[in-house]
């Protein structure tokens, strides 16, 4: 991308092998510079001309937001691996030994939360269909292989395994006629997600291989959505020369078929709205008739701040956007360094969500993505002389379990549903037996989604 059609910002990328070209090289300590190499030799690290130049504020590093969510820190590795990979390279290891050491934390870092890659593959033909995740029942995930990538790094990724080469684990797919053998078979599925790394990385070209063939009326699809941080690392992959028109024209078509297209905008701090680039992008978005829904995590060190929040959901809501979901950082990766206990995001997510227009409470949280479904935390209360924490499914595995309150015992350092024990006395939580039932065996799990639906 960038290359060779009328783009006018040349997008280049920095990672460790070009390192010292970065912009604001020069403001990094030495200290910094090989936190960097450490920690990027095990989590991926590769950020990119926009944000340093226009959303990272270098007089405040290393507390600036933008810093702390592209730039590798110290903190991110339990000290011992970090002194590992460090001792390595000040020795001067060779890289293969590096890479070995690398993998072995690598793998230490529950590198695939949630089940994602037994329990929510697509079966056809009792085949895993490659790339395609299917949790819920209206809502398939599709990982085009082309997309596997971002305009820059989270420090916090979740699929962070899937940028560092962990091959044999990466979800992806050249398939787009499995993908649509698949939705035949499941004729529930509504929602058809184009996530990755980042879709938008894909030239329009590609895109719209992938798109035009669900466009059949015959599979019922009624809404494309695209997962995306683009409008907040690359924006001009919306305003700037012909693939950035061809990509507008498409979601015009998109919508003139009569389906919903959602562009789901990962933003994560108000500065990333605050450049000309994004409002123009998020201008050109939504006049093609799309809907931009906004999403992040709560992450510590970036925006752990009822003000950010607010100020965001606002910013948000002022530029025709809608905000959608606040996540809870996931149990992955450098998970320690950002995580903030789920009573605490709670009491973030209520002091923003006070602090707004109705308008802008379409805004739903803190979620766990966990391994039975989208919980949300409710609320803290007292009930029978016990302090709890009231919970629900926002999307579930089963959906007769969504929107059904249930009760954790009050833990204010749990950071995860799986730290939480049921309130009450009570031995389990309310799934638990049929989500432990519908573990060993997806394709039997694939078809009580199938039944159900009927
Ligand atoms: C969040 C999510 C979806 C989409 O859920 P919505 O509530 O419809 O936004 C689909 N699949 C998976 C695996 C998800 O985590």
């Amino acid at each position: 991308m960038g290359r060779g059609n009328g783009q006018q910002h040349p997008f280049r990328t920095f990672q460790l092998r070009n390192l010292e070209a970065t912009p604001g090289f020069a403001r990094l300590s030495d200290h910094q510079r090989m936190a960097i190499r450490v920690v990027g030799s095990v989590l991926p690290f590769k950020t990119n001309n926009y944000v340093c130049e226009q959303l990272i504020d270098w007089d405040n590093i290393p507390d600036d937001p933008m810093f702390q969510l592209t730039f590798p820190q110290e903190a991110m590795l339990d000290p011992e691996h970090f002194s590992r990979i460090a001792d390595l390279i000040t020795a001067d290891a060779p890289q293969s030994e590096i890479k070995a050491v690398a993998r072995e934390i690598q793998l230490s870092l529950n590198p695939h939360p949630a089940g994602q890659v037994e329990m929510n593959a697509g079966y056809l033909e009792g085949q895993v269909v490659q790339g395609v995740q299917h949790k819920y029942r209206e809502t398939v995930l599709f990982f085009p292989t082309q997309g596997q990538t971002c305009h820059a790094y989270c420090t916090y990724c979740f699929r962070w395994p899937q940028f560092v080469k962990l091959d044999d684990l990466k979800f992806a797919s050249k398939e787009i006629d499995r993908l649509v053998a698949y939705l035949k078979l499941n004729p529930a599925v509504s929602d058809v997600l184009f996530t990755g790394g980042d879709p938008m990385t894909m030239r329009t070209e590609l895109i719209r291989r992938y798109v035009e063939p669900l466009l059949a009326d015959d599979l019922g699809i009624s809404t494309i959505r695209f997962g995306t941080k683009a409008p907040a690392y690359w924006p001009y992959r919306f305003t700037d020369g012909t693939d950035a028109d061809d990509l507008l024209r498409l979601f015009e078509e998109i919508v003139a078929s009569g389906r919903h297209l959602a562009v789901m905008a990962h933003l994560s701090h108000p500065v990333e709205l605050s450049t000309d680039a994004s409002r123009d992008a998020l201008r050109r978005i939504i006049d093609t008739g799309a809907m931009v829904r906004c999403q992040a995590p709560l992450i510590r060190h970036v925006n752990d701040s009822a003000r950010t929040w607010a100020d965001m959901i606002t910013t948000e809501v002022a530029l025709g956007a809608v905000p959608y979901y606040l996540f809870v950082e996931r149990d992955t990766g450098a998970k320690r360094y950002f995580e903030v206990p789920l009573v605490e995001a709670y009491q973030i997510y209520t002091d923003a969500y006070r602090q707004v227009s109705g308008l802008a409470r379409t805004w739903r949280g803190p979620s766990m993505s966990a391994t039975p479904g989208k919980v949300v935390v409710d609320g803290i209360a007292e009930i029978g002389g016990e302090k709890v924490i009231a919970l629900k499914f926002l999307q579930a595995r089963d959906p007769d379990w969504v929107n059904r309150p249930f009760f954790a015992a009050y833990d204010d350092k749990a950071s995860w549903l799986d730290e939480l024990r049921p309130a009450f006395g009570e031995e389990k939580f309310f799934y638990a037996d049929e989500l432990h039932n519908t573990r060993p065996d997806a394709p039997k799990q694939l078809q009580l989604t199938i039944t159900r639906a009927a």
